[in-house]
């Protein structure tokens, strides 16, 4: 067995990449299986994961768009559809501001088509990513309104946005490597998107895992200490029992045996309010220790970069 630190990671790599590319990796985690990523791979997976309908996958790419010539009317019959995903703020009385991830957008298109806003953005997002929106395009294509223009937004221009605008419309993706009780409370913060390392499909016993189960250190228990060692002799004989479960039946049974301990991986994708919302809830005394272990330090590295995250 294996016992390492809590740690998390700011994607601000996957920043720079395509949707397909963020996607792709995000969208691995679950498996494990980010060793088949290749120059070549990120359509194809991206592409499988919207006709298997695989959404949650589709959410850890958001997109911001200008959109001009968007009058009131236009705008009205946009709310009408009561758009739940998407962040949308006006910059003048005709342009707008629309931040969503592809699953937002594509959604928006299958339930609401004959939307005229909606029309149009779809048009832009699939010019530009047409694996996206091919199975949902109809046939009789989107007969737009040629007056209305989409544009996607750059990173560094939503960066540049004024405060209160960034404050909606950035998003920041980190990957959390931590216990399995940090996850479970993390992703009670509904307006993000999670994916998760699944214990249903990765079988520790495998050469890729070491053929051990790796647990997170615990920062209640000195090393050395009576209540280390039974920690450790707890996570030692759960271990023995999971590979012998292994032997005879799926990683989906044999993991019933798991622990909080046990260490996983989580990418949470939120914009900069959510993450504000997050920090003040769980860097606080509060909040459950070991969270604010990861909670506090990402915090402080983040609020240099937006100060509106700042809530003191
Ligand atoms: C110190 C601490 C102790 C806790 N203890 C417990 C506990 O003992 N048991 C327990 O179950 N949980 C516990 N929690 C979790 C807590 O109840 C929340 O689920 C969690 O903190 C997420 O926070 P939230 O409610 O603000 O976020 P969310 O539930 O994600 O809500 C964020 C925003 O989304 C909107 N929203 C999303 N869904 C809905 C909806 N269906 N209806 C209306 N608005 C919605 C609201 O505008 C809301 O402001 C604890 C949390 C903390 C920080």
């Amino acid at each position: 067995m294996k016992i390492i630190p809590p740690f998390y990671e700011i994607l601000d790599n996957l920043d720079q990449q395509s949707l397909a590319v963020r996607i792709e990796y995000s969208g691995r985690i679950c498996y494990k299986s980010e060793d088949k990523i290749d120059h070549d791979s990120a359509v194809p997976f991206v592409t499988k994961m919207a006709e298997h309908g695989h959404n949650s996958v589709l959410e850890m790419g958001a997109v911001t768009l200008k959109v001009a010539n968007a009058g009131p009317e236009l705008l009205a019959e946009l709310f009408a559809t009561q758009p739940r995903y998407l962040h949308i703020d006006s910059l003048d009385e005709a342009t707008l501001l629309v931040s969503g991830s592809v699953r937002a957008f594509r959604e928006m298109q299958i339930f609401h088509p004959d939307c005229t806003l909606v029309k149009s953005m779809t048009e832009c997002l699939a010019s530009h990513h047409p694996y996206f929106f091919e199975t949902i395009l109809p046939a009789s294509g989107l007969q737009n309104d040629p007056s209305i223009s989409v544009t996607k937004v750059s990173l560094d221009d939503v960066d540049n946005l004024a405060q209160e605008l960034r404050f909606k419309h950035r998003h920041i993706a980190v990957k959390f490597t931590v216990n399995r009780a940090v996850t479970h409370e993390i992703v009670r913060h509904r307006p993000c998107s999670f994916l998760q390392e699944s214990q249903r499909y990765c079988r520790y016993s495998e050469n890729k895992f070491g053929g051990e189960v790796t647990f997170i250190k615990p920062m209640f228990y000195e090393e050395g200490s009576r209540e280390y060692d039974m920690w450790q002799k707890a996570m030692e004989d759960t271990e023995q029992i999971y590979l012998k479960l292994l032997e005879t039946s799926t990683p989906q049974a044999a993991r019933t045996v798991l622990p909080n301990s046990c260490k996983t991986e989580l990418i949470v994708y939120a914009n900069l309010q959510e993450w504000k919302h997050i920090f003040k809830l769980r860097t606080t005394k509060a909040a459950e220790p070991t969270m604010r272990e990861v909670m506090i330090p990402l915090y402080e590295e983040l609020v240099t970069r937006f100060p509106e995250l700042n809530f003191n």
